[in-house]
């Protein structure tokens, strides 16, 4: 058993974020049909397709600028995205990963009490730029539930990847559970009672990017690839 102590200074290098943020994009860029049938049901069926030119020129900043700063990441792929995508979501993705390192001191490693942090700024911006709270039917009823798991596995000394696994499940139940929601903000919103039924989009990107963070970070432990102080 590792002490606590220890175990909160596991922590990704640069390049394992980079590696991260490309796989997570190319898992939401594969799901652009799914993403694109759900926004069809309820909106107007451009959702994936956003998602797939955002994360597209994510990842090719990712590969072609040398950003040595996990600040500078997430700043260019929100950047990368407020500037391609368009839509609701271009704007909101992109305030996710923007305000997720604003005003945030510039680190080069990213252990959990620092993910935890940026989500949870991420999670503000998000909520500042669009108004939605938890329970309106957006991305937030996935976002909020994964960055709270986050910030209490961190309070309690879990390790990042029991950390990264917990936020996973809450955003897929929180994307599930938009289903039963009336949604107050989106295309979705003129509905009414009629959207009951249909899962948000930009929830179940959340979902899927939450998920795809686990994974790649358990494998990276699998392999004995994950770095500690
Ligand atoms: P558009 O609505 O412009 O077609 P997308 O289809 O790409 O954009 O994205 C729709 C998703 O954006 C919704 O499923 C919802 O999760 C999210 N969304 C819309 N408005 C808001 C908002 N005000 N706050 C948070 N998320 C929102
Ligand atoms: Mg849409």
């Amino acid at each position: 058993m590792v002490p606590n102590e220890d175990r909160l200074k596991t922590y990704l290098t640069i390049d394992q974020v980079k590696d991260l943020f490309i796989y997570v994009g190319q898992r939401v860029i594969d799901s652009k049909p799914l993403l694109t049938t759900i926004d069809g049901a309820i909106g107007d069926g451009d959702h994936g397709i956003g998602m797939e030119v955002g994360f597209k020129k994510a990842i090719e900043v990712i590969k072609t600028s040398n950003m040595t700063t996990i600040n500078s990441i997430f700043f260019e792929i929100g950047k990368a995205m407020i500037s391609n995508m368009g839509g609701a979501s271009g704007v909101l993705f992109g305030t996710l990963f923007v305000a997720s390192a604003k005003d945030k001191p510039s680190i080069n490693k990213l252990n959990l009490e620092q993910l935890a942090s940026f989500l949870h700024s991420g999670l503000e911006g998000v909520k500042a730029r669009g108004k939605a709270e938890l329970g309106d039917k957006t991305m937030i009823d996935a976002l909020e539930p994964a960055t709270i798991a986050l910030n209490e596995a961190f309070q309690k000394n879990e390790d990042l990847v029991a950390a990264l696994k917990s936020a996973s499940e809450k955003a897929q139940e929180g994307m599930e559970n938009t289903r039963n929601l009336i949604a107050k903000f989106g295309r979705a919103k003129s509905l009414g009672e009629r959207a009951i039924g249909h899962q948000d989009a930009g929830a179940t990107t959340i979902s899927i990017m939450f998920e795809a963070i686990y994974t790649f970070v358990n494998e990276l432990q699998n392999k004995g690839e994950l770095q500690h102080e």
